[in-house]
């Protein structure tokens, strides 16, 4: 297979190591991906250029959305709608222009409002999902799907709605259900506090006592008896990568927010079985999509979200052992290709304070006519003193477009 599509036109892959940066351990003072055993990844590094990159800005700590609009050549600050766009977007629904979305989550209260389970223990209903589908409120259409687990996002469609409302969701048990309120002095505003706290009403009313819910009391399961609501987003149409830089972009991701990203972005997302997000997540299925979308595509995002969740876990061994995997079964199948190959993550989650950082992550471009450097591993020390130096995510975008052959000129 020849990733090459013209003589002056060539090919990349991206792969995101979601939260793959981190800090020296207290132990021996070694990052987990220097801890790693990365044959593969240090090959890339001895043929590639190397660097650091702060993915929004130094000092600025990058939620997972705001992290990959910059890498795509977003700025966050200027294209971000909300996370409950993405949410969406990754669930399959459709949105237009004025349409406010949210994630939520089925859980449990009890009667006086009371959270017993912000999660619902981890069990949603697609049956029960779909009486909260469709419902209308103030004559706001309001839209819901149950996606994984107890995990739904909701689509609100009508005039004047918008994004600036605060949570409903506690995001902790004991709490109790928050009233929605507006985050500006606006009629919006206010009409969209006002019917998130109808729906949230209605959706106790229509599910406390229903069947489903028995059902679950009886067997000792938490009924999903609420829908809180959070992280709302408003739609807006975009550019498209493709309009921008000139060249067709594909998804390979397991995590829904990604794939949102992406079609936000007009990329196309595929589907891969066995991709889930998770520890379980069928890499081998992973690589063998996205090099074969090479033949369509021109660009492939290629997404792994593990390493981000055992940072959040604190979860040392588990990171290193992600990242091994990630060498042994993505890196040494890609490594080889005659696309660009580009490794990074879109921020780093320390397994030492379990949350994202500003810490930059490295970086490594391997392809035709890059000018290599002395670094020969790859990890947050080594890749210091690379030719790339410490770039923004911000520039990976144009930088590799330029390599790719899709480059704009600016002056004559
Ligand atoms: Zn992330
Ligand atoms: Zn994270």
């Amino acid at each position: 297979m020849s990733a090459k599509s013209s003589s002056d036109k060539h090919k990349a892959i991206l792969l995101i190591c979601d939260g793959l940066g981190d800090r020296p351990s207290i132990d021996d003072g070694k990052t987990p991906l220097q801890a790693a055993y990365t044959p593969n990844l240090d090959e890339l590094s001895a043929s590639g250029i190397n660097g650091l990159m702060d993915v929004i800005s130094p000092g600025i700590v990058p939620g997972s959305d705001t992290a990959h609009l910059s890498l795509f050549g977003y700025n966050p600050y200027r294209y971000y709608p909300g996370r409950g766009v993405f949410e969406a977007l990754g669930a399959d629904m459709e949105l237009h222009k004025g349409d406010v979305a949210f994630r939520a989550n089925f859980a449990t209260v009890d009667d006086e409002m009371q959270v017993i389970d912000r999660r619902a223990g981890r069990k949603g209903s697609k049956e029960l999902a779909e009486i909260l589908n469709g419902l209308e409120i103030d004559g706001v259409k309001i839209l819901l799907k149950n996606t994984t687990e107890h995990r739904c996002a909701v689509v609100m469609k009508g005039e004047q709605l918008s994004r600036y409302v605060s949570d409903v969701d506690t995001h902790e048990a004991g709490g109790f259900v928050q009233e929605c309120k507006p985050l500006k002095n606006g009629e919006a505003e206010r009409k969209t506090a006002t019917i998130v706290n109808k729906f949230v009403r209605m959706s106790y009313e229509l599910l406390n006592d229903h069947p489903i819910n028995a059902e679950r009391r009886q067997k000792g399961e938490l009924p999903a008896n609420i829908i809180l609501l959070r992280g709302a987003g408003s739609y807006v149409d975009v550019t498209s990568m493709k309009e921008r830089f000139g060249f067709s972009a594909a998804c390979v991701a397991g995590a829904s927010l990604y794939k949102g990203v992406a079609k936000y972005l007009g990329m196309h997302v595929l589907t891969v079985e066995g991709a889930t997000g998770k520890a379980d997540t069928n890499l081998h299925n992973k690589v063998e999509v996205a090099l074969n979308a090479l033949e369509e595509h021109d660009f492939v995002f290629l997404h792994v979200k593990d390493t981000d969740n055992n940072g959040h876990d604190g979860n040392f061994e588990g990171k290193k052992k992600t990242i091994e995997r990630i060498d042994e079964e993505l890196v040494a199948r890609l490594k080889d290709t005659d696309a660009y190959i580009v490794v990074t993550g879109d921020h780093s989650t320390p397994v030492s304070i379990k949350r994202h950082s500003s810490d930059p992550v490295p970086v490594v471009i391997k392809g035709d006519g890059v000018r290599t450097d002395e670094v020969n591993k790859f990890d947050e020390f080594s890749v210091a003193s690379g030719g790339l130096n410490r770039i923004r995510g911000i520039d990976l975008m144009p930088i590799l477009s330029d390599f790719m052959g899709y480059y704009k000129m600016y002056g004559t």
